[in-house]
């Protein structure tokens, strides 16, 4: 059964948890979608039991810091690695063409030469642009536009060994032009900043970001049967679980998921 090892579940600003990413592993294939903020990428992923050496496709959703910020880490480690022998095979990683040019600045300014030899030989862009296709880990996947108004962002929508479809929105609220790619998922992974009864202390509006109930409501109106909610605020850590879970479920009659770092929820 294929397995969505969240990797971070905090929004931009928390330190408590790491920012959201997440793998899914299909058995033999395995998915990582951004890598957070920093270094932190590394420890979850070796807390998580995920080599280096089992990543060969990444998404990144879009360049804001705590998304694209581990992955320039990961280009590091894992360029290290092929040159030490240690890696077989290709990086993949999927972006739009403007996070591949960022991505490549970066490289360019912090990699030694001999890292950044790799880009283009073994690690290797793939341009995704508005309703492309590609195979993705073994996976038909579909990229989509989110319709952002901060920054050009893109979700996916990937279909499950059973054939069932998972579909991750990015880190903003669902946006009606997106409804072609989201409705009829099995999956929602979706944004959810704070509760909305804590939304007049964490602002998620003025951020472009919405709340439990909102998320839920959604979901509820497009028939999803399973949400996993993350890109969360930080202050209620410890019982985010429980309190998150409580408001959603007056909203939400699916399979609601609030996960911890390095939960592992089968899909
Ligand atoms: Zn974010």
């Amino acid at each position: 059964m294929d397995r969505l090892i969240v990797l971070g579940t905090g929004n931009a600003n928390a330190t408590r948890c790491y920012n959201t990413c997440f793998a899914i592993d299909f058995g033999n294939e395995l998915l990582l979608c951004d890598a957070g903020g920093g270094n932190g990428i590394l420890r979850q992923l070796a807390d998580a039991g995920i080599g280096l050496n089992r990543i060969h496709h990444l998404i990144v959703t879009h360049a804001h810091t705590d998304h694209v910020m581990g992955v320039v880490w990961l280009m590091r480690m894992i360029a290290a690695q092929m040159n030490a022998g240690k890696y077989e095979g290709e990086l993949h990683i999927y972006a739009s063409a403007a996070v591949r040019e960022g991505l490549m600045q970066m490289a360019n300014f912090m990699l030694q030469p001999k890292m950044i030899a790799q880009i283009g030989k073994r690690i290797l862009f793939c341009d995704v642009t508005d309703g492309q296709t590609e195979t993705v880990a073994g996976q038909e996947t579909v990229f989509y536009d989110i319709g952002s108004t901060k920054m050009q962002q893109y979700g996916f929508t990937i279909r499950l060994m059973d054939g069932r479809r998972l579909c991750c929105m990015g880190d903003e609220p669902y946006n009606p032009i997106c409804e072609r790619y989201v409705k009829g998922a099995d999956w929602l992974l979706s944004e959810a900043f704070c509760r909305y009864c804590d939304r007049e202390s964490f602002k998620p509006y003025e951020k472009h970001h919405s709340t439990v109930k909102e998320a839920c409501e959604l979901a509820q109106q497009l028939g999803v049967p399973n949400l996993v909610l993350w890109h969360t605020e930080d202050k209620h850590i410890q019982e985010r679980k429980k309190l998150y879970s409580e408001e959603g479920s007056a909203f939400y009659n699916g399979n609601l998921f609030v996960p911890d770092d390095l939960d592992v929820i089968e899909l």
